[in-house]
């Protein structure tokens, strides 16, 4: 398929504290190195900037510049690697700049240090400053996540006077509300802002400072990655203490669903599963089950397997698997659970897996090859969220032919629609209440479903065909640039 070149381009800078293949942690790196391939392939000058961490190595050494962190001067070392796009046939190479600098990212880890406020605090004032440097001025700067939130905050309040500056719209993205970035009153001067900013109307946040405060406050326009969340996290349930400040806001509040990798996540061409399939040979995706049993050491089966791949956090609805596993051991499946995260879940599926050693298989780590297994070997996939920003885990499965069973919020409602047995309609199962009874019922309904093996094909065809690529999502973020240049124009420049 060709993507056609639209009228209006533009220079995005897309600022991410990851982006695959580089760095990554979660589904931020997946969105910050695929929106911009897909915003390539449309026509628009699209570069990424991120932290250079250790470990990142093909990279070319093109520049160095001076950026202050409080009263101290710091050199930001610029580098540069690439990612490699597509346009109507022919490649096309999007620029990534790394600002590196050794003492803040040569380290083992890419967060979770006691100077974290600091070293983003560098690292959003080193963008600004790689303007200048570089004398290429976005029409877009495109934040992700609290470690850029100072970014439209600095550029509104400290470089708005220099012309240079002055056509640049800011868009900040909300991964995931849950991660904040609030550190004490002292982290103003790291930022080179005065106690005046320590107010509820600017970035004060009970007691601290916050920088996802100062991005939803300060950029042109927000989003956050699908529209349900974009309404939830409006709310005292889900606004993780920020629904306030994101409800003033609310008129340039968006949500965009976040699209999928089609080309990385094909179970056509995937090398890492067993056995290659799509919509014309479904039938030989089952060899990747049989494949899957034998690897985990479950025994051979044809009873619905059950699947999760998962950070192991309280976010993603654990402690709902683990209230229904005695009632799932009394029926005819298996389960099998790939993940890495807070030791109390680890260990609770360990011992679940010694319990039941013929029903259950547990994996515990990252494994990004067993990972694309689990997908594509399983009938089923669950996500019983408490809450889901946009969420890809789904997604991924869908495209994998495998039906999701997932609690009904942020995007996992935008994305998975409940199958309904009269109609034969829908693409997975779905529950509303946080409550173990409402998993298992729509565990149960699956399973019924799936003892039908022509309604089950007719589902799994339904799921496969669902459109999630990033084709639709790149075409609402250039809506949303569209808006955000608007409403700069619309806000006169402070003298
Ligand atoms: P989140 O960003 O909250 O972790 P998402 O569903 O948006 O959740 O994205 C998670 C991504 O990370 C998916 O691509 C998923 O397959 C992958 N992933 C999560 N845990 C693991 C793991 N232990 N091993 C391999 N991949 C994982």
């Amino acid at each position: 398929m060709t993507v056609q070149e639209l009228d209006e381009t533009y220079r995005i800078l897309v600022a991410s504290p990851e982006v695959a293949p580089f760095a990554k942690t979660g589904g931020l790196a997946d969105v910050a190195g695929s929106l911009p391939k897909a915003l390539a392939a449309m026509g628009n000058d699209v570069r990424v900037v991120m932290p250079r961490y250790r470990g990142i190595t093909d990279v070319r050494t093109i520049g160095d510049f001076p950026v202050w962190v409080g009263w101290r001067k710091v050199t930001a070392i610029l580098r540069e690697g690439v990612i490699r796009a597509r346009l109507n046939g022919a490649e096309k190479l999007v620029p990534v700049y790394f600002i590196d600098n050794y003492h803040y990212f040569d380290r083992d880890n890419m967060y979770m240090y006691f100077d974290e406020a600091e070293r983003f605090a560098f690292f959003s004032r080193a963008i600004l400053e790689m303007i200048r440097h570089l004398g290429w001025a976005p029409h877009i700067i495109h934040c992700n996540d609290w470690q850029t939130g100072p970014v439209p905050l600095l550029l509104r309040e400290q470089y708005s006077h220099d012309p240079l500056y002055q056509g640049i719209a800011t868009v900040f993205t909300v991964h995931n509300l849950q991660y904040q970035g609030n550190y004490p009153r002292e982290t103003l001067h790291l930022l080179g802002l005065g106690d005046e900013y320590f107010t509820p109307e600017r970035v004060e946040f009970y007691g601290d400072v916050s920088f996802m405060k100062a991005g939803i406050l300060y950029a042109d326009v927000i989003n956050t990655v699908s529209k349900t969340y974009a309404k939830e996290i409006q709310t005292p349930e889900y606004g993780q203490r920020m629904e306030g400040v994101l409800r003033a806001r609310s008129k340039d509040l968006h949500g965009i669903m976040n699209g999928l990798n089609y080309h990385e996540f094909n179970p056509e061409t995937d090398a890492r599963i067993y056995r290659n399939y799509g919509l014309g040979n479904i039938e030989d995706k089952k060899e990747n089950k049989y494949a899957l049993q034998r690897d985990m050491n479950l025994p051979s089966s044809t009873a619905p397997l059950l699947g999760v791949v998962s950070r192991l956090v309280d976010q993603k609805g654990l402690d709902l698997i683990a209230d229904v596993m005695d009632e799932m051991m009394d029926m005819d499946l298996q389960f099998v659970l790939l993940g890495t995260g807070d030791p109390h879940y680890e260990n609770l599926f360990r011992s679940l897996r010694q319990r039941h050693p013929d029903k259950i298989a547990v994996e515990i780590g990252f494994n990004v090859v067993l990972a694309q297994r689990i997908y594509a070997g399983c009938d089923m996939f669950l996500m019983p969220s408490r809450f889901e920003p946009g969420g890809l885990g789904q997604l991924i499965a869908m495209r994998y032919g495998t039906i999701p069973i997932v609690r009904g919020t942020g995007g996992l409602a935008d994305t998975v629609t409940n199958y309904e047995l009269e109609r034969q309609v829908g693409n997975g199962f779905t529950f509303a209440e946080y409550s173990a009874d409402a998993l298992l019922d729509a565990m149960r309904r699956a399973i019924e479903v799936y003892r039908d093996r022509r309604r089950w094909t007719a589902l799994v065809e339904n799921a496969m065909r669902h459109d999630f690529s990033w084709n639709r999502s790149a075409a609402e973020y250039m809506g949303l640039y569209g808006i955000a240049r608007n409403k700069l124009e619309a806000v006169p420049v402070p003298a």
